[in-house]
């Protein structure tokens, strides 16, 4: 569905206007980005932004996720910001994501949509009922990947998560990840998942691993968008990198149950102290290494 919905656009395009395109490099990979329509922007700040992106999601992976990838960023109907990010695997790891005419180098500066579709692109297509992690992932790991190179701070990536993750809590009636599709348990109740799975594997390797180290392991053995794997395949690649079940025995008490999370009390133990809009570290709480660690 989503292959004829893409060709449906590139059917299109001779109607707008002669495509450019340009191509990136970077963690080892090419890019090949194209520009459809009128932007204020000129295509080196454009291509900074992709580069960016390209560069924060490498520092997770430790490497570019996939050798070759294409991104089509296309005129948005609104005139600022960033919007619609959709990747696609057949034919290779690809998106499309909009960017509003008027947009500024300080709204693609804001922008976390990019970071998040190639976030997608290191792990594999997964049956529907799995969305949740491949959402749930692509959530947790953008604003960590993104401050490893210094876009974001710590402070941020953690006072965000504070305010937004309760949006994954299992509600009433909840049959656990893989039964309960609504919008919120598919994007923050997966991100909930991996922020447990994170915090495990580091308990259980003494900080020597973490959900970075499975998700390399799974990128590694192939686990990329366009390859269509079980969540089993994806986990088992997972743990076997740290050397640990963390994935696995996790996936067994969410997966078709409302596993309870206190998320205040992690909080505090990780060290986050939220005051209004600002978040502090204390760096006496039991969890604080693991959250440094973390970002
Ligand atoms: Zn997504």
């Amino acid at each position: 569905m989503n292959r004829r919905s893409f060709s449906k656009l590139l059917f299109a395009a001779p109607f707008l206007r002669a495509q450019d395109s340009i191509t990136v490099k970077a963690g080892g990979a090419e890019i090949d980005v194209t520009f459809r329509g009128d932007f204020d922007l000129s295509r080196d700040a454009l291509i900074e932004w992709v580069d960016l992106s390209a560069r924060s999601v490498t520092a997770y992976y430790g490497k570019f996720p996939v050798p070759h990838a294409a991104v089509t960023i296309a005129q948005g109907r609104r005139g600022r910001g960033v919007s619609n990010g959709r990747s696609f695997g057949e034919g290779g790891a690809r998106c499309r994501i909009s960017v509003g005419q008027h947009s500024t180098s300080d709204d693609l500066k804001k922008d976390w949509m990019l970071t998040h579709e190639m976030v997608h692109w290191g792990f594999p297509n997964m049956p529907e009922e799995h969305h949740w992690i491949e959402e749930g992932s692509a959530t947790y790991i953008e604003p960590i990947a993104r401050a490893k190179i210094g876009w974001l701070r710590p402070e941020q990536v953690w006072g965000d998560m504070a305010r937004d993750m309760w949006q994954g809590l299992p509600e009433q009636g909840d049959e656990g990840l893989d039964r309960t599709h609504t919008w919120g348990r598919t994007y923050w109740g997966g991100a909930i998942f991996c922020l447990m799975a994170d915090i495990e594997i580091r308990k259980r390797t003494h900080q020597r691993k973490g959900l970075e180290d499975a998700f390399r392991g799974i990128n590694r053995a192939g686990g990329t968008i366009d390859h269509d794997w079980t969540l089993e395949k994806a986990f088992e690649a997972g743990d076997k990198a740290t050397g640990t079940k963390a994935l696995m025995d996790l996936y067994k008490e969410m997966a078709s149950k409302p596993m309870p999370v206190n998320l205040n009390d992690l909080w505090s133990q990780l060290g986050i102290r939220r005051d209004g809009d600002s978040v502090t570290f204390d760096k006496s709480a039991p969890l604080a290494s693991v959250r440094s660690a973390i970002c």
